[in-house]
């Protein structure tokens, strides 16, 4: 049976941006009927960010719940600014911050306990796809948080397929590469829980207004985690369009 998902686009501003920027897009992001749009500033911005007419998301929390850990933030402070949505996994974080597959399935456990959506980010490193383990490789990525968070995880938690080879270098997936590995996912988890056939499941990786429609209209992709375009409000209006 097949099940219509609601589309989204998730800007992922990572460490760029400022207020002006942020005043930009309240004024002229346009969220397309049918579409959850949300935008994912730095922290220092988040205050700013919500109460507006998208949604609002961090880009990290500590897997703690408070305490002695400066500098991080917690899922009950996300939850006092009525942010709704939080990047984990992100391959940056994997890489720059040592963020191993366990660390993360933690952070997606604190996130759900507090009525946070995860935007759960998985994706293989180049040589993966050269060697064809793209499967396995994202496999043990979800099977991870399963293990800790039980099969029903992604029914209140967004998956982000992001390919490392192709973010942020202008070397987008095919349509057909990425749908593959959205269908992978689907399967995967359908075969323990039939309610796989209606999460959310986003393509990430040199998304652009160029590109957007075609690879949102494969049947698996249900919109997409945007990084660099995601700082052009017009560009990113394009991207949300093409979803809506
Ligand atoms: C990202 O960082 O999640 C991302 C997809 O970046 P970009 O769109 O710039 O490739």
């Amino acid at each position: 049976m097949s099940h219509v998902r609601k589309k989204m686009v998730a800007g992922n501003w990572k460490m760029n941006g400022n207020r002006a920027l942020l005043e930009q897009f309240k004024q002229h992001l346009i969220v397309p009927d049918n579409t959850d749009v949300v935008l994912c500033p730095p922290a220092v911005y988040l205050a700013n960010a919500v109460g507006s007419h998208y949604k609002v998301g961090a880009q990290n929390i500590s897997e703690h719940e408070k305490g002695a850990h400066t500098g991080d933030i917690s899922c009950s402070m996300l939850n006092d600014l009525a942010v709704h949505y939080v990047i984990l996994g992100h391959s940056e974080r994997r890489q720059d911050h040592n963020e191993s597959n366990e660390l993360v399935a933690q952070k997606v456990k604190c996130a759900l306990n507090a009525g946070l959506t995860p935007i759960f980010c998985i994706g293989e490193p180049l040589e993966v796809r050269e060697s064809g383990e793209v499967f396995a490789f994202v496999q043990a990525q979800i099977d991870a948080v399963v293990n800790i968070c039980g099969n029903e995880f992604f029914e209140k938690a967004v998956i982000a397929y992001e390919p490392i080879w192709a973010i942020g270098t202008g070397k987008t997936a095919s349509p057909e590469q990425a749908q593959e590995v959205h269908a992978f996912i689907r399967t995967h988890l359908s075969k323990t829980n039939s309610d796989a056939q209606k999460m959310q499941i986003l393509y990430g990786g040199s998304v652009n207004a160029d590109n957007a429609a075609e690879l949102f209209a494969q049947a698996d992709i249900d919109g997409g985690l945007i990084g660099g375009a995601s700082l052009k409000v017009d560009d990113f209006n394009i991207i949300c369009q093409a979803a809506g």
